[in-house]
């Protein structure tokens, strides 16, 4: 018996790969995804089915949000049983945060859900956007006895397929638009496709897909740099509401050790707030207790992001909070890898 081919659903939310320049101002904006399927008659060529759905009003990927993040969840749940595997177009600005969003609110994935966009618009004569997406569907079709190969949310862009939680946008100018500073890739497209079987995330067989779309907002990213003052950081622990830091620091999770920063970070985190540590290097884990410049934030209750990006770590703390876990214990579950979005 010959293998069906398998059925991809694209789903398009916009993006660049979409764009086209507008006549008088000469900027670039969303397009009509059906006059983009167009321009890629190759896509016919292809050993698998192909359905389309499109956001009804493309977007820059600078205007994506939880609201957004929930349409393609949705869109994904709807159809999950009849698809073997998504491709998302989306803008590469804001891509590795959305493929972090989606790994917390897909869970217990057992297909591919893949990424992409393109720096050059699909019309563009130098455009990457072919590659992109016909590799894209691809490694969304591999099959190995009848189950897919890939069962997670990718990142694939320039010859490689990235682990979507681990990825960050390294270039505006490149074509090797992002990066896996902490993972190695999953699949290499030469010759031919390189599967790295023993890097694919494998989530439990038993338990059943399900989705989780309820995320908090009242988070923040704060970058410390040297000289940052005392108001400025007393004033932003201090915003009503707010439940979440993602506290990005230097070299191994290290921070000024003055009192007045330790002791603002101490009340804020005593009165509830979930401050997470996680490094302004593009590689590297924070190791809390490695210098005296950390020993004090671990002292006080600062959570480990390890080995996470920030992308990843905004995402999952606006995800753990939308789940309401208990205080007591969102240290521990922040600290342990849910998607093999950490070491
Ligand atoms: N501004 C665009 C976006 O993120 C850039 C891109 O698609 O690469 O939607």
């Amino acid at each position: 018996m010959t293998p069906s081919k398998a059925n991809i659903l694209l789903i398009y939310t916009g993006g660049t790969i979409g764009m086209v320049k507008d006549f008088e101002t000469g900027v670039l904006k969303a397009f009509n995804f059906n006059k983009l399927l167009k321009s890629i008659p190759e896509l016919k060529l292809l050993d698998c089915e192909i359905a389309t759905v499109s956001f009804e009003k493309p977007i820059d990927s600078s205007n994506m949000n939880i609201q957004e993040w929930v349409k393609i969840t949705k869109i994904i749940e709807e159809n999950y049983t009849k698809y073997d595997g998504f491709v998302v177009l989306h803008g590469s600005d804001t891509m590795s945060y959305s493929a972090s969003a989606l790994s917390f609110m897909l869970e217990n994935l057992d297909k591919p859900v893949v990424f992409t966009g393109s720096q050059l618009p699909i019309g563009d004569l130098r455009t990457d956007a072919k590659e992109n997406l016909i590799t894209a569907i691809q490694v969304a079709s591999l099959q190995e006895n009848g189950k897919p190969v890939v069962t997670e949310v990718c990142l694939y862009f320039e010859y490689k397929l990235y682990r979507g939680n681990r990825t960050t946008k390294i270039s505006a100018e490149h074509f090797n638009a992002f990066a896996s500073p902490n993972f190695p890739c999953l699949v290499e497209s030469g010759v031919n496709l390189k599967v790295n079987k023993l890097e694919l995330f494998k989530s439990s067989s038993s338990k059943k897909f399900k989705t989780n779309i309820v995320f908090d907002d009242n988070v923040m990213v704060l970058k410390i740099f040297p000289s940052i003052s005392k108001k400025v950081v007393e004033t932003i622990l201090s915003i009503s509401g707010l439940k979440g830091i993602v506290l990005e620091t230097y070299g191994a999770g290290n921070a000024s050790n003055e009192k007045w920063f330790i002791d603002l970070l101490q009340n804020a985190i005593q009165k509830g707030l979930h401050i997470i540590n996680v490094t302004q290097c593009s590689g590297g884990s924070v190791t809390m207790g490695q210098y005296e410049t950390s020993s004090q934030l671990k002292q006080i209750g600062v959570i480990s992001g390890k080995d996470i990006t920030t992308e990843a770590a905004i995402t999952k703390l606006m995800y753990l909070l939308g789940q309401n876990v208990a205080p007591n214990v969102f240290k521990t579950i922040f600290e342990t890898s849910l998607r093999g979005e950490m070491n």
